[in-house]
């Protein structure tokens, strides 16, 4: 049997363990620390500088503290891209609010404006507080932002950017992240970069920033003893973790570059083959880190599902994954309102993320090709 090509492997540099020695050597081996400062300030450079970053143990602790400092709580209402993995949804959960979720549109695959503000009119109808949207950028791809903000900022809607996938995606010329009140970044193990697991929020105001570390630490208030006015998380990075942070900070505009040629051997690839769509910025407003290569299949054209590709790549040991099941059709959200079409089910039903890890090899690339061209040959 081939060995294993993975969808989103980890890559590390190498730099990482340095950071790793010298919290060991300095003895601060716990949530606070140098590595967690530089890695804050490493992150807010990359994205521009005009921001504040929270280094978190998790992009989930990251939105559901942007969720709390928003003021978001029992019964009221947040949008989000139905499109998405399940963390997108599951703070609002936290918070007893409602999720309410929003079908895409076909060019970003990303959250509809039109549906958006059909669904933002029918809740503010039956009476429902709307407290916030979280609007994805899915596989990297930048959200229609330009239309979505002025559509938040229309009915007075706070933006949290879920850019979990999205580190380095850049929309009319600007990062993601940035564009929100609030934005977060994962970097778990298969994200763009990794720290194994780990998050950042991003604000634009020190005092959020300072009221994020505030309950991300317990929420403990100045008095020499442990004193508590209200309820804390234990959400805070290690010292130790931000270590593999900054090594692999060093390293993401390679990882960025390596994503994107990924990209470009898919894309040379299906030229030729009738009903294969690869997932493509739709003009040059957009600019995705193309986190994860993905394609949709034309079943009626090609004869073959995406369940048959998946299928004939494990074959080979080559790991491949239908698109994010929307969030809607998940048996955890089924009470919860969907304004949309089936643009985000047909995705799901058609789609399939190849491997794209930035550490893919020549052989293993000639491998996939191999797959590829032959699954596709009788089609
Ligand atoms: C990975 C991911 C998250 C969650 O990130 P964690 O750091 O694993 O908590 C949230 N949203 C999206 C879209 C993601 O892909």
């Amino acid at each position: 049997m081939h060995d294993k090509i993975w969808l989103s492997p980890p890559h590390l540099s190498g730099n990482e363990l340095e950071f790793i020695d010298d919290a060991f050597q300095k003895n601060w081996v716990t949530s606070i620390g140098n590595n967690i400062d530089e890695f804050e300030n490493d992150v807010r450079s990359f994205l521009g500088g005009n921001i504040e970053v929270c280094a978190l143990n998790s992009a989930t602790s990251a939105i559901h503290l942007a969720l709390m400092l928003l003021g978001v709580g029992n019964e009221d209402d947040v949008l989000t891209s139905t499109f998405s993995f399940v963390a997108s949804a599951n703070p609002i959960i936290y918070c007893n609010a409602n999720p309410v979720f929003i079908d895409s549109e076909p060019e970003t695959w990303n959250m509809c404006p039109v549906t958006l503000e059909e669904a933002i009119k029918d809740r503010l109808l039956q009476g429902k507080k709307i407290k916030a949207i979280i609007v994805v950028h899915l596989y990297g791809m930048p959200a229609k932002m330009d239309e979505i903000l002025s559509i938040a900022e229309k009915y007075k809607i706070s933006v949290i950017e879920d850019a979990a996938e999205s580190l380095g995606s850049r929309y009319k010329g600007k990062p993601c992240g940035g564009f929100g009140q609030f934005g977060i970044i994962s970097f778990n193990g298969n994200k763009i970069i990794t720290t194994s697991g780990g998050g950042t929020l991003i604000c634009h105001s020190k005092e959020d920033k300072n009221k994020a570390i505030f309950l991300s630490t317990q929420a403990r208030d100045d008095a020499p003893h442990y004193q508590h006015s209200s309820t804390g998380y234990n959400y805070r990075m290690s010292n130790i973790i931000a270590g593999i942070g900054r090594g692999q900070m060093k390293v993401l505009n390679d990882r960025i570059q390596a994503r994107r040629g990924i990209h470009n051997f898919y894309t040379a690839l299906f030229k030729n083959i009738d009903g294969v769509d690869v997932f493509t910025e739709p003009n040059e407003d957009f600019y995705s880190n193309h986190w994860l290569s993905a394609i949709t299949i034309n079943s009626e054209k090609t004869g073959k599902t995406r369940e048959d590709l998946r299928l004939a790549l494990l074959n080979d040991n080559i790991e491949s994954r239908p698109l994010w099941k929307p969030l809607h059709l998940q048996p955890v959200f089924s009470n919860f309102p969907y304004y949309g079409g089936q643009t985000a089910e047909n995705l799901f039903n058609s789609g399939l993320c190849l491997p794209s890890g930035s550490n893919l090899s020549i052989e293993h690339k000639e491998r996939i090709a191999r797959v590829l061209k032959d699954f596709f040959k009788h089609s």
